[in-house]
C-alpha cells in the first residue's frame, strides 16, 4: 500500500516550538498577554488594517462581529450557498436568517448581481466568503453595500495570502475574520482573528469580547452588557507569531502546489482550477479542480480513484441550503451543480514531488477511464 497523502497538514518548525515553550515557561503573570498583543499587532500590520482581536476560532470572531453590528432576531444576512457551515451558524445563533445566493461559475464565490436582487429592508449584512482562497468580486460587493447601507463582512478564513487589486483579503469590508484551525495555511491549533479599520466597531468588539466589560471601567468584575468569551490563549498566540513570521514562505509553497495542479488539470479538456483573474493573486489555500458536465468526470469517480491510492482528497462543499435544517434552493444551479464534478486536492506544505505526481496520475487515470468508457 502506498503511504497516505493527507489533504492538509500544518508546517511546524523549531521556531513554533521555541515560542510555544517560552510562552508555557514564562508567559504568565505580567507576561500573560505578551504573545497575544504581539500576534494581534503583527497580524494587523501584515494585513494593512488598524485593529485586530485574536479569538478562539473564526466562528467565534464571526459571531461576535455580527453581534457588534447589531444583527439579531428577524434580520437577514446574505451569503453564498457554497460554503462551510461555520459562516452560517453564528447568523442562526443570533436569531437571524441566512439568505443563500448562488455563486459565479468561475470564482465559486458570491454572484454580486444575485446579492443585489436578494436585498430587502431586513438585510443587515452581506458576507463575502473568499472560498478556497479565491477572491470575491469585492469592488462590486462593496459598492452594492454602500448603495444600500448594508455592511460587508469578509470571511477570509481560507484567504490568507490572497490579494485583490492591491488589498489583502479580509482588509476591505467593515470587518474581516480569519481561521487558524489546523487545516488552514497558518495555524495555532484552533484560533481565529477579527480585523477592522473602524475604531468604533473595534471598541464595541473589545467590550463584547471581554464578557461585556468596558476597558475603561474602573469597577472590578463589572460588565455593562452580556458579552462573549472567545479568547485565544497566550500559548496559541506564540505559535501564531512563529507562523506569521513564516507566512510568505507558507503561502508561496501553497502557490507552487497550486501552479503544479493548474498545469496538470489544464491537460484535461475543460478542466478548471482556482481562478486568478487580472489584478488578483490568490493564497491558494485549497487547490481544487472542477470538470465540465460533459467530461463524465464525477466526484464519485474521483473519490474512488484517490481512495484506491490512499490519497485524502475532499469533496467540494455541499450547498448549505441542501442541509436538512435549511430550505433547499436548487435554483442556485452552480452551487448545486459544481460539487458533483469537483474535488479538493491535497496541498500540505511538505508534499514531495512524488506525492504531487501520485495525485496528478490519479487525475489522469480518472480521465482516461471515462474516455475509455465513452
Ligand atoms: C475554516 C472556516 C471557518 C471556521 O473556522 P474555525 O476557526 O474552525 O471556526 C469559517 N469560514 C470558512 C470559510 C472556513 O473555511
Amino acid at each position: 500500500m502506498n503511504s497516505r497523502i493527507y489533504y492538509t497538514k500544518p508546517s511546524v518548525t523549531d521556531l513554533e516550538v521555541r515560542y510555544a515553550t517560552d510562552a508555557a515557561t514564562d508567559g504568565w503573570g505580567e507576561n500573560c498577554y505578551a504573545y497575544i498583543d504581539r500576534f494581534e499587532k503583527e497580524f494587523a500590520s501584515h494585513l494593512g488594517v488598524r485593529h485586530a482581536i485574536s479569538t478562539s476560532s473564526c466562528t467565534g470572531a464571526l459571531h461576535m462581529g455580527m453581534a457588534a453590528l447589531g444583527i439579531g432576531r428577524g434580520d437577514e444576512v446574505i451569503l453564498a450557498d457554497s460554503n462551510w457551515i461555520a459562516t452560517a451558524a453564528p447568523i442562526f445563533h443570533l436569531g437571524a436568517q441566512p439568505v443563500f445566493v448562488d455563486i459565479l461559475s468561475e470564482s465559486w464565490c458570491l454572484d454580486p448581481h444575485l446579492v443585489e436582487k436578494a436585498i430587502t429592508p431586513r438585510t443587515k449584512a452581506i458576507v463575502a466568503v473568499h472560498l478556497y482562497g479565491n477572491l470575491c468580486e469585492m469592488d462590486e460587493l462593496l459598492s452594492i453595500g454602500a448603495k444600500h447601507g448594508v455592511p460587508v463582512i469578509e470571511d477570509a478564513a481560507e484567504a490568507i495570502g490572497s490579494i485583490y487589486r492591491g488589498r489583502r483579503a479580509g482588509s476591505m469590508g467593515n470587518f474581516g475574520t480569519f481561521s487558524f484551525h489546523g487545516t488552514k495555511t497558518i495555524t495555532t491549533g484552533e484560533g481565529g482573528m477579527f480585523v477592522t479599520n473602524d475604531p468604533e466597531l473595534y471598541d464595541r468588539m473589545l467590550t463584547l469580547s471581554n464578557h461585556g466589560r468596558d476597558r475603561n471601567e474602573a469597577k472590578q468584575f463589572w460588565p455593562e452588557k452580556i458579552g462573549f468569551k472567545y479568547k485565544m490563549s497566550n500559548i496559541q498566540a506564540a505559535v501564531g507569531c512563529a507562523q506569521l513570521e513564516r507566512v510568505d514562505h507558507l503561502v508561496n509553497r501553497k502557490r507552487e502546489i497550486f501552479q503544479y495542479y493548474r498545469d496538470q488539470v489544464s491537460e484535461i479538456p475543460g478542466g478548471l482550477t482556482n481562478p486568478e483573474p487580472e489584478g488578483t493573486r490568490i493564497g491558494a489555500w485549497m487547490p481544487s479542480a472542477v470538470f465540465p458536465d460533459e467530461s463524465g468526470i464525477t466526484r464519485e469517480r474521483l473519490l474512488a480513484a484517490f481512495h484506491a491510492d490512499n490519497i485524502d482528497a475532499r469533496v467540494f462543499f455541499w450547498p448549505l441550503s441542501s442541509l436538512p435544517f435549511f430550505k433547499a434552493k436548487p435554483e442556485n444551479i452552480f452551487a448545486y451543480g459544481i460539487p458533483g464534478r469537483a474535488i479538493n486536492l491535497p496541498s500540505y506544505h511538505d508534499m514531495t514531488v512524488e506525492d504531487l505526481g501520485r495525485v496528478a496520475s490519479c487525475l489522469r487515470k480518472v480521465y482516461s477511464s471515462v474516455r475509455g468508457s465513452a
